[in-house]
């Protein structure tokens, strides 16, 4: 790691990320490739000898980007954005540059300090109750992924299950999870992976009638009848912003509900928490007292370059009595005399980044009024967006909009041809190259999702997706 060269070459992988930004609108946003397509072009066999950088990135030109789905692209619409932004990769520059390992607070004091401090402006950000805050006595963790954090958060919530239920292991097969239909698939990986049968996982039915989210009777109907049936209902996973719909789950009601039968209840905001730093926003997080853990992914809206997951909980002794391991190597005092956070006890993994960077830098650099301006600038968008799908007859909106998701479809004639009819349009859609959007099904309807979030959209990407929809539906329609 030679300062000079690391100057030079560093300098040159900027200027190919610079150019690679300007070009992005040339690119196809879906990629175009097959199945298999690299090994045609790479060697089969590692070099022995170094390569110069210059070949390395021609190679990345020629042979990794046409094989990259452009999540950075104005016109990319899909799942859920990615938003990066130059302060969130200022933040993974020094996170690599760095390149410390803050698995305990000795390992990197500043690294396990600063994460400390950020989860807590974080929280003060989305105006959490103290009670989840290192202030007073929760505290937060980043993670890399939601995923993670449900697993860390079941875990927890199971451990203290058992020990409740005399510490008998056995007891594992009674424990049951709720989540509803529209609730992230990461929760019953999550739910598996901690070992909790596959069969006491229950899927809340959704409808129209609650705007896709949970009605709390449908989940007290459920927890009594595991209660009769001699089991112990253990979790409730709520959603601000699910995934399909962008559904907000009514937090304080299943508060209410968890709180009676005594359910760890953890609020899934992976998408939708960043928008709740706005006040106009802030009520969908009403009733987040009750819940007992809360997490959001800043790398979704938050300007936040991958990877990021913030996770808040009110009691972290139960984490780190779940998670903890105190193996010689790691001993310390700091440790010992219980003064600092070890992060390692938090999480899964041992190894962990120094992700505090880049949301410290982020939250330094855009100052909460233009991250509100961030925000409200894509809901904008998206409500242009839903005002044209609403003008044109041939379309409708399926589900109401609450943040940036639009969800909409082109009218069938029959509803047994929608899917269908709407299948056709996305793909006729995605495969010009032009923008790429993806689907979801609510209430047995095939939607096509608009979400519109990356860093680079304007309003005239917008503009100009809608056109390219109209275009392609009327070829549809003509067929
Ligand atoms: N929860 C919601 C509501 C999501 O939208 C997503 C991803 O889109 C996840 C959870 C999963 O997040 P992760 O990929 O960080 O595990």
């Amino acid at each position: 790691l030679d300062p000079m060269s690391f100057t030079k070459e560093s300098k040159a992988v900027i200027d190919f990320i610079a150019d690679y930004y300007k070009n992005i609108e040339e690119y196809p946003v879906q990629s175009r490739v097959e199945p298999g397509y690299l090994s045609a072009s790479l060697p089969e066999s590692a070099p022995y000898c170094p390569e110069s950088l210059e070949d390395i990135l021609k190679d990345v030109n020629d042979c990794i980007i046409p094989g990259l789905t452009h999540w950075q692209s104005p016109n990319f619409f899909a799942y859920f954005h990615a938003n990066a932004s130059t302060a969130g990769f200022l933040g993974e520059m020094l996170c690599s540059g760095f390149n410390v390992v803050g698995f305990n607070w000795i390992s990197s004091p500043a690294a396990t300090e600063l994460e400390s401090i950020v989860l807590d402006w974080m929280g003060k950000m989305l105006k959490l109750p103290s009670s989840f805050l290192f202030s007073e006595t929760g505290g937060g963790v980043l993670h890399g992924s939601t995923c993670e954090a449900a697993v860390c958060t079941l875990a927890a919530a199971r451990d203290k299950a058992l020990k409740e239920l005399d510490g008998n292991w056995e007891n594992i097969t009674k424990l049951v999870v709720y989540a509803l239909d529209q609730t992230h698939f990461t929760f019953q990986k999550a739910a598996k992976l901690v070992g909790i049968p596959p069969s006491n996982f229950r899927i809340v039915e959704t409808s129209f009638s609650t705007g896709f989210s949970i009605s709390p009777e449908k989940a007290r109907f459920a927890i009594e009848a595991d209660i009769r049936s001699g089991l112990v209902p253990l979790f409730l996973c709520a959603t601000i912003g699910t995934t399909p719909s962008g559904a907000v789950d009514p937090i304080a009601e299943l508060g209410k509900v968890a709180r009676e039968y005594k359910l760890w209840l953890h609020i899934d905001a992976a998408y939708a928490g960043s928008a709740c730093i706005c006040p106009e926003l802030r009520h969908y997080l009403d009733g987040v007292e009750l819940a007992n853990s809360i997490s959001m992914n800043p790398h979704k809206w938050f300007l936040i370059n991958m990877d990021c997951c913030c996770l808040w909980i009110k009691e972290p002794k139960l984490l780190v009595d779940s998670l903890s391991t105190d193996p010689e190597i790691l001993r310390n005092n700091a440790s010992k005399f219980k003064a600092v956070v070890d992060y390692k006890d938090w999480q899964v993994v041992l190894s962990r980044r120094f992700r505090a960077l880049k949301l410290w830098i982020v939250i330094r650099r855009h100052g909460l009024a233009n991250l509100m301006h961030h925000i409200r600038s894509d809901i904008g968008m998206a409500k242009r967006f839903e005002a044209f799908v609403a003008k044109d007859d041939r379309f409708e909106i399926v589900v109401p909009r609450k943040f940036a998701l639009v969800c909409f479809r082109l009218k069938p004639k029959k509803e047994a041809e929608g899917t269908e009819l709407n299948c056709k349009l996305l793909d006729a859609i995605n495969s010009s190259g032009r923008a790429f959007m993806t689907h979801a099904i609510v209430g047995r309807i095939y939607v096509i999702r608009c979400a519109i979030g990356t860093t680079l959209t304007e309003e005239h990407h917008v503009d100009a997706l809608w056109k390219l929809i109209q275009e392609k539906a009327q070829n549809l329609l003509m067929e």
